[in-house]
């Protein structure tokens, strides 16, 4: 098999859709055949583009913190992968950022996934990672979030940690309830193992 190194060194290349990327092709990913955790998000924001790290931004502080884990666990590729659904910034349409573009997943996350043999849970964001990862899902994400220990602990589904969302969040006090320690609880047994 194609050492992981050779693999993202071709996904760093990639220019697959770039016609459709208004500010150019710019993969942001991390991954290490080591890594126990991953994060399957949607696509990288205007700011993250700007920077190439992932989750750099309000969302990212948000998620770290559902976790339970510091810049520093989260940034270390051996613990964390982090596979959005399209690594580059796919624009902005009229109700926020576009959807990650069609053309990644199928190019990439099948050879991806296969780097990562030892993952012990996949934390799936947003409707796009969901209808990827999740073999079957309730009739709306709350619902399927709501239901969240059908697929543990293997995986877990969880709606996007934007600011967007901060009604969501208002609206579902279970999330953090009754999820969050559960999945803080995990992360943290996982890293101490
Ligand atoms: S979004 Fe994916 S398919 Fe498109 S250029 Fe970036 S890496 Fe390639």
């Amino acid at each position: 098999m194609e050492a992981h190194t050779s693999l993202l060194a071709r996904v760093r290349a990639c220019r697959i859709c770039e016609t459709h990327l208004p500010d150019g092709p710019r993969p942001v990913l991390q991954l290490h055949p080591k890594a126990r955790i991953m994060v399957s998000g949607q696509a990288p924001g205007r700011k993250v583009h700007a920077t190439g790290i992932p989750f750099d931004d309000a969302s990212g502080e948000r998620l770290r913190e559902w976790m339970g884990v510091s810049d520093e666990t989260f940034y270390d590729e051996k613990k964390v992968a982090i596979l959005p659904m399209g690594f580059c910034y796919p624009g902005t349409g009229k109700s926020g950022d576009l959807p990650p573009r069609p053309e990644c997943a199928p190019a990439w996350r099948e050879q991806l996934l296969a780097r990562i043999p030892k993952l012990e849970l996949n934390l799936v964001i947003g409707k796009y990672a969901h209808d990827y990862h999740l073999t079957s899902k309730q009739k709306n994400l709350t619902e399927t979030v709501r239901n969240w220990q059908d697929y543990w602990p293997k995986v877990i589904p969880l709606p996007h940690p934007s600011p967007r969302n901060n009604i969501w969040l208002k609206k579902n006090p279970w999330f953090k309830d009754e999820v969050i320690p559960a999945l803080q609880q995990r992360i943290s047994k996982l890293l101490s193992e």
